[in-house]
């Protein structure tokens, strides 16, 4: 037996010990901890969307009409009017013939990758991808190949090495980390051209990017035999919890007779749904929060470029400041903490080693009083190294 007590040591002195925060309050831009108040920038609610009344109320609604539990999966008798309801509202809003709920998007994508592909087959896997997609290859068995972040002529010169078997692509749409958006285009271009799946996650587009916060496959302009697996949560933008993937007829039946994290799981209670459904429609309703997070990502750019701050080339509201070290993370995320401010470090292996960081993520329903606060709180405790490197 390996020594636990010791491994937690070693994860301790080098920095990379992980612990939660207990927090008291509904998810918000507030949040209280240990009794004090803090401006959270890291959550992933970045409609505002999580606490909203609407969807509360909804969920009560749903809890009255279909009880807790769902009772069984989906292929028992789990799968309720409000899930079906919402498969055909996601599918809808999506403009595909059909969608597929799951219960997390990290089970949508073990699910996808182990029912379209096997022994013999290949991923190619985006550098920076989601440690969802990375797993969700693995466990396929097909083998991994990773290509260098966003770079297509590295992707294509493995695609024409490839041997028989099939090929699937796969990447975030939105990078999770460092919140630059994938050449979506163009890896449909190629991905055709080898007769290869493209499968896009968009935790991080749906709601935010693309008319009517269709998201980033939406936003350029692709349908669905140009990208035939479209997964997306619902845990993130939508305020609600679970994923769903989305694609034609024959795609999602396979997913259902064949995806294992689909069929031997309870589906998600009926409420949950039900309160999704109504966050879906704000989504598209309300074209003003994307507007307003438009705003604070470009108030907060200007901000830091006049602090002489490096950022990322990200125009989402995922904007990262790269530390480097996993230490100076750490360092610069409890100078916020002192100061009422709580962004979380993120090191490996969320990133890769030497690319810590403090992940800044903007929600609608801050103001632009809480952006210059953020931009007031950094200024002092920045140092020379992240003022010039980084990025
Ligand atoms: C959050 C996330 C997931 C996992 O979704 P959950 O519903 O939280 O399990 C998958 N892919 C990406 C890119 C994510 O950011």
């Amino acid at each position: 037996m390996k020594n636990l007590a010791r491994q937690l040591q070693d994860r301790r002195q080098q920095q990379l010990y992980r612990s939660r925060l207990v927090v008291d309050t509904p998810q918000g831009v507030n949040a209280r901890i240990d009794g004090r108040d803090y401006l959270s920038f890291c959550s992933n609610d970045y409609l505002g969307l999580a606490n909203h009344p609407d969807i509360v109320a909804a969920f009560h609604r749903g809890l009255d009409e279909f009880g807790s539990g769902s009772g069984s999966a989906h292929l028992i008798t789990g799968h309720s009017r409000a899930h079906h309801a919402l498969e055909e509202e996601l599918a809808a809003f999506l403009q595909r013939p059909r969608a597929l709920l799951f219960s997390t998007g990290y089970m949508a994508n073990l699910g996808v990758m182990s029912a379209l592909l096997g022994r013999g087959d290949r991923v190619f896997s985006d550098h920076t991808n989601h440690a969802s997609l990375l797993d969700g290859a693995r466990l396929s068995g097909a083998r991994l190949l990773r290509y260098r972040h966003s770079d297509v002529d590295d992707l294509e010169s493995r695609l024409v090495n490839a041997q028989a078997g099939e090929l699937l692509v796969a990447t975030d749409g939105v990078f999770s980390m460092d919140g630059d958006i994938a050449p979506l285009e163009k890896l449909a271009r190629i991905a055709a051209r080898h007769d290869a799946w493209l499968m896009v996650d968009d935790a991080h587009g749906l709601g935010v990017t693309g008319p009517g916060g269709r998201g980033s496959v939406a936003q350029a302009g692709l349908d669905s035999t140009q990208v035939p697996v479209l997964m997306g949560t619902l845990g993130k933008a939508v305020g609600t919890f679970g994923a769903f993937v989305a694609g034609s007829d024959e795609l999602i039946e396979t997913l259902i007779q064949e995806a294992r994290t689909y069929i031997y799981t309870t589906a998600p209670p009926p409420a949950l749904a039900t309160a999704t459904r109504v966050a879906l429609q704000l989504v598209q309703e309300e074209d003003w929060r994307r507007e307003q997070l438009q705003l604070l990502v470009k108030r907060f750019r200007r901000g830091a470029q006049q602090l002489g701050l490096a950022l990322c080339d990200s125009e989402t509201p995922i904007q990262p400041l790269i530390t480097g070290a996993a230490a100076e993370a750490l360092r610069l995320s409890r100078a916020l903490r002192e100061q009422g401010i709580l962004i979380t470090a993120i090191r490996p292996p969320t990133v890769a080693e030497g690319k810590s960081r403090l992940r800044i993520t903007f929600s609608a329903a801050h103001t632009e009083q809480q952006v210059d606060r953020l931009l007031e709180a950094l200024e002092p405790i920045m140092v020379a190294g992240l003022a010039t490197g980084g990025g």
